[in-house]
């Protein structure tokens, strides 16, 4: 199979870049990755978590908290940092301004290139920002440099600038100022200066039409072969977040079904944060536990399944739709723990039964240590989520559902490993008691419940 491409674009402030990457991005259907973002939101963090004037080691720590991801497209995206959409705060002059002194730092860099890589992983995908073709994807498919007479950027900003709130008083000169000292900070600083890439097409942009720029890189790039990617393989979606129709189908199905025959109840759904990334971490009693938590989740899901599940391509076929990846068990299975975090990083709910194997009792073992790796490399929350009935259904080694019998999914409040750690110090120490803490949380709404 094809694998995935990439097309970056690097170049100073107000060359074209973001212009011609959504272009290009919408011309091909590819997703849009506009890096400078990472940047501004790493910067917005520290600014909303006072650490602005903080050591290196105390920002670097700090990232641990950081929960950023983006939802739609081109100039229909919207950031959010910890469950807060940040759009217009990240184009603020004093975020500007802080994220070209932030980007100058090792930690933020590498923190930061690893987010790109995630973020472009699974997805045909148009990147833009300082050091996307040389640093962070050397191997892309396709690399441009743009660049553009500093006259010429400064009064393209200016334009752009002029109606934005908070920029209305700048004067040309003061804005022709801000773009020199940014330029020169990123082409000065010692980590992945701006530079053209090897390998990378230079494009003047000052005297062409955006429209002869996208041409001549759209050809370039329908030359090249790719699969459908993430993204642009579903054109449905619930709650903002992209899903297949037979992601659609079977909650339906399953609901209809759930109702009727088991007059499902849900309480607690406010705990589960729209927008921001977050692990339901459930006990797990029945092979209905997953169907009956996808009907009640006030999202769209993803979970993972036995991978013998998978061997059948009909089978296959359907699980891949409905969000299922396929998982050998344990944590040696690395392939899985990369697509679990992975779809955390990307904003995504993840359904996982963290004690590791069914059980025939609403009594919660000891959870797995998976689950706080998830937590902390996923930078996400974790709702500790309780199924209570379908034991009763349809039990480990049963092979038909008793009709008639009430189930109930009750979601508590959700539980931060970051807020642990921060409050403990000793990050060993802060995984034990999380993972004690989520047990706790899932048997006390079981007792509560049941
Ligand atoms: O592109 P944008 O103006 O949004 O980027 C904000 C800041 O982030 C830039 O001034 C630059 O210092 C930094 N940046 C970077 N590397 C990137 C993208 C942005 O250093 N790939």
């Amino acid at each position: 199979m094809e694998k995935c491409i990439q097309i970056t674009i690097d170049g100073p402030s107000a060359s074209g870049k973001s212009t011609v990457a959504k272009k290009i991005a919408k011309k091909l259907g590819f997703t849009h990755l506009d890096t400078g973002a990472i940047y501004r939101a790493i910067a917005l963090f520290y600014k909303q978590e006072n650490l602005l004037d903080a050591s290196d080691k105390e920002q670097e720590d700090a990232l641990d908290r950081f929960s950023y991801y983006f939802i739609g497209k081109l100039d229909d995206k919207h950031h959010y940092l910890d469950g807060q959409d940040v759009t217009e705060k990240l184009r603020s002059r004093e975020v500007t301004e802080l994220s070209s002194t932030i980007s100058t730092k090792e930690f933020v860099r590498d923190f930061a290139t690893r987010m790109q890589r995630v973020f472009s992983q699974d997805e045909n995908i148009v990147v833009e920002g300082r050091d996307t073709g040389s640093v962070v994807f050397p191997e892309a498919s396709l690399k441009f440099y743009l660049d553009a007479d500093p006259i010429e950027r400064a009064k393209r900003r200016f334009l752009e600038l002029k109606e934005k709130r908070g920029y209305e008083s700048l004067t040309k000169d003061e804005i022709s100022d801000d773009i020199t000292k940014r330029d020169q900070r990123d082409k000065e600083r010692e980590l992945s200066p701006l530079i053209c890439p090897k390998g990378a097409m230079h494009i003047d942009t000052t005297k062409l039409s955006v429209q002869e720029i996208v041409d001549t890189m759209v050809n370039k790039a329908k030359k090249k072969k790719y699969p459908k990617s993430f993204s642009s393989r579903y054109f449905l979606t619930y709650k903002g977040k992209k899903c297949s129709f037979l992601y659609l189908l079977t909650k339906f199905c399953a609901w209809i079904y759930f109702k009727v025959f088991h007059r499902f109840e849900m309480h607690g759904a406010e705990n589960i944060p729209l927008n921001a990334p977050a692990i339901i971490a459930a006990n797990h009693v029945s092979v209905l536990d997953p169907p009956l938590i996808g009907i009640t989740a006030p999202d769209v899901i993803y979970g993972l399944g036995k991978k013998a599940l998978f061997n059948s391509k009909i089978t296959k076929y359907w699980l891949t739709k409905i969000n299922a990846y396929p998982v050998s068990g344990g944590v040696g299975d690395r392939d899985m723990m990369r697509k679990v975090v992975m779809l955390l990083l990307k904003g995504q709910k993840v359904m996982i039964f963290p004690e590791g194997t069914r059980s025939n009792e609403l009594v919660v073992k000891p959870l797995k240590k998976g689950l706080a790796l998830f937590a902390d490399k996923g930078n996400a929350l974790t709702i500790p989520t309780a199924v209570i009935g379908t034991e009763k259904v349809l039990p480990k080694n049963a092979k038909f559902p008793r009709l008639f019998k009430k189930v109930k999914v009750i979601y508590g409040p959700p539980i931060s490993l970051a807020e642990i750690h921060k409050e403990i110090g000793d990050k060993k120490r802060a995984k034990e008691i999380f993972l004690e803490r989520v047990r706790e949380a899932i048997q006390k709404l079981i007792d509560k419940h049941k």
